[in-house]
């Protein structure tokens, strides 16, 4: 594969958001310096005509908490058919957005970390459980053929919820569910920005040893108990890696010993466009540009980006130690639905 030609871009709108999560910075972030919408209507037409891009993935922060999203949902469906378009998102503009996202967005992800309105409240840190599921509901009256992934985030205010979880994900009408361990220690990540957390912030989110024999516990009873949904892909991960996938990040976190450096196919097949313009292999790594000062294609092709995508290949980048996303990314089945 052509280093300087992935076929998915993934785009941050904005490092701000709504939600104020207890596992990330972003909400603390500004909105200034943006991307505007006449500098987004020339990259998107550059990643269509010049690398022949041909998905699109919005995050944020959180992508609808723009003001001007809606001309920007306009840009996107001129340059992207709707089953090439997905969007990362916590799900409270859901129902203010509902009949342009419907028409938008073939595969939406909405974080839904509890599987009720105490246990959502304390990790989101905002009270709007119930206006996601109703947001949800509106998208699907809207389009019924929009897919939805719901991602539940492990952790110590809901682990012990992974079964109630499905049960919630099947009365919403959600069409898969997918499970990810918290990212609690890099210092790096979640817009974090070298800030260290403090141990009571880390107790908070990670679990201690004895909660972690309970976690494997639940993991062996939960795979068996959900054998189907494993199979149907209503589960996104794939079942005979779910429980080393789960547990493989939290030993890491409590024993750095079990640090790991995975081998990550992420910056061939995609590329990440940051909210004020950056390009980065991936969310994680530095900025190699900026299509403010820099044709996107001259980035893509220059000897730092190339040398950053192949170490990462090698399993040899150390902005990659313990990185969740990788695994993750590469069991997304969603599309072969
Ligand atoms: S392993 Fe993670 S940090 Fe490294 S390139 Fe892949 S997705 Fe990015």
């Amino acid at each position: 594969m052509d280093i300087s030609k992935p076929n998915l871009a993934i785009f941050s709108l904005t490092d701000n958001c709504n939600s104020k999560c207890t596992t990330c910075d972003y909400w603390k972030e500004s909105n200034i310096n943006e991307l505007t919408v006449d500098e987004i209507k020339v990259l998107l037409k550059s990643l269509k005509k010049d690398i022949n891009i041909k998905k699109i993935i919005l995050t944020g922060g959180e992508p609808l908490f723009r003001a001007d999203i809606l001309e920007i949902l306009r840009e996107i469906r001129k340059n992207f058919s709707f089953n090439n378009t997905k969007i990362l998102t916590n799900g409270i503009l859901l129902q203010k957005y509902c009949k342009e996202i419907a028409k938008a967005f073939g595969h939406i992800t909405v974080s839904i970390d509890g599987s009720n309105r105490a246990t959502y409240c304390k990790i989101r840190g905002v009270d709007n459980f119930n206006n996601i599921k109703k947001g949800i509901g509106e998208v699907k009256r809207e389009n019924p053929s929009v897919f939805f992934t719901g991602k539940f985030t492990i952790q110590k205010r809901n682990f012990r919820e992974m079964s109630e979880i499905i049960t919630v994900a099947k009365k919403i009408n959600l069409d898969q569910i997918s499970f990810a361990p918290v990212n609690a220690i890099d210092n790096y990540k979640f817009s974090r920005k070298g800030r260290i957390i403090n141990q009571n912030e880390i107790s908070n989110l990670v679990l201690n040893t004895r909660e972690m024999l309970e976690l494997e516990k639940i993991i062996d009873e939960f795979v068996i108990k959900n054998d189907k949904l494993f199979e149907n892909r209503f589960i996104l991960q794939k079942k005979t890696k779910f429980k080393n996938y789960i547990l493989k990040k939290f030993k890491s976190c409590l024993n750095p010993s079990e640090s790991f450096i995975p081998k990550c196919k992420t910056p061939f097949l995609s590329l990440f466009i940051g909210s004020k313009g950056s390009i980065r292999p991936c969310l994680h790594q530095k900025p190699m540009g900026n299509i403010r000062e820099q044709k996107l294609k001259d980035i893509l092709s220059s000897k730092q980006y190339i040398k950053v995508v192949k170490s990462v290949a090698k399993g040899k980048n150390k902005r990659c130690v313990n990185c969740e996303i990788a695994s993750e990314f590469l069991q997304d089945r969603s599309n072969e639905r």
